[in-house]
């Protein structure tokens, strides 16, 4: 269950959707991201959060709240929560907690904590938003960007001195991008991310779901990859000669094709209504 392991960061993966929960372990601090999703993978990040946290501050990061990030917020009561604004304002909150608990009935799953929306201590509302870590003397800190576009509620968050890049749904090495909110958003999103690759010391960057990655050339392969998926989507939609083709094309790199059949032709969707503005 374990994809990565060093230097103090250590990144679960779930069996499902190759979701990914990590956790930073700083000097003052242990800071858990997105815990998920079976019940048995979130008692084992628990229990190795139980074993190292000591006295250590806990905080606990929601990349973004659909409903696979979320699903545990309840499971580290006394963590310092932290997510966007536009996560707190999200105004179909309820629908995500439906979703969890129609997940957990159709699967007979039993839950040691309650399926609650995370109530946020931090919210994160600006570009650059910066939050020291435990003991301020440690000197290690999230710098945050928004990263509307997949929802409107995702954050990219840069954890020093670890040199952690945490993107959630954004930069997959397994999915093709999932654009819900806009495909302009999600374009602006995708620039900073490829600003905080030149600007930052970035060590190892890990998406929602999918294998994380410490090469810094696979990191940009996969910012430009997003983009390639968006500009040959919109060229479909528009009907360009060959694009639909082109795209196919695509589609035929990710093993899971298949699986994101529903979610590549919502993005058609939301490209035809972006088309006809
Ligand atoms: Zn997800």
């Amino acid at each position: 269950m374990i994809q990565y392991r060093a230097n103090g960061v250590t990144v679960f993966q779930s069996a499902l959707y190759q979701t990914t929960s990590t956790v930073v372990e700083g000097e003052s601090f242990v800071l858990v991201v997105d815990p998920t999703w079976l019940p048995e993978e979130v008692e084992t990040i628990r229990s190795y959060v139980a074993e190292v946290q000591r006295d250590r501050t806990l905080y606990l990061l929601f990349t973004h709240s659909d409903w696979d990030h979320i699903i545990a917020s309840a499971a580290f009561p006394d963590a310092v929560r932290i997510g966007s604004l536009a996560l707190v304002e999200r105004p179909d909150w309820r629908e995500a907690l439906d979703t969890i608990r129609d997940f957990d009935a159709k699967y007979y799953l039993r839950r040691s904590y309650p399926i609650e929306y995370p109530m946020l201590e931090v919210v994160i509302d600006h570009d650059g938003q910066r939050l020291a870590l435990g003991d301020p003397d440690e000197g290690a800190a999230i710098t945050f960007g928004l990263a509307p576009g997949h929802t409107p509620c995702g954050l990219l968050s840069f954890v020093e001195p670890h040199g952690v890049l945490l993107v959630g749904d954004y930069l997959s090495d397994v999915e093709v991008p999932f654009i819900y909110f806009g495909s302009k958003r999600y374009e602006t999103t995708l620039g900073k991310v490829d600003d905080m690759l030149s600007q930052l010391a970035v060590r190892v960057l890990v998406p929602g779901h999918g294998q994380h990655t410490t090469d810094v050339a696979e990191m940009r392969r996969r910012v430009a990859a997003a983009y390639e998926y968006i500009a040959a989507a919109r060229a479909c939609v528009r009907e360009e000669e060959g694009a639909a083709a082109a795209l196919a094309a695509i589609l035929r790199r990710y093993p899971f094709a298949a699986g994101m059949k529903d979610e590549h032709e919502q993005n058609l969707e939301l490209f035809r209504r972006e088309l006809k503005g």
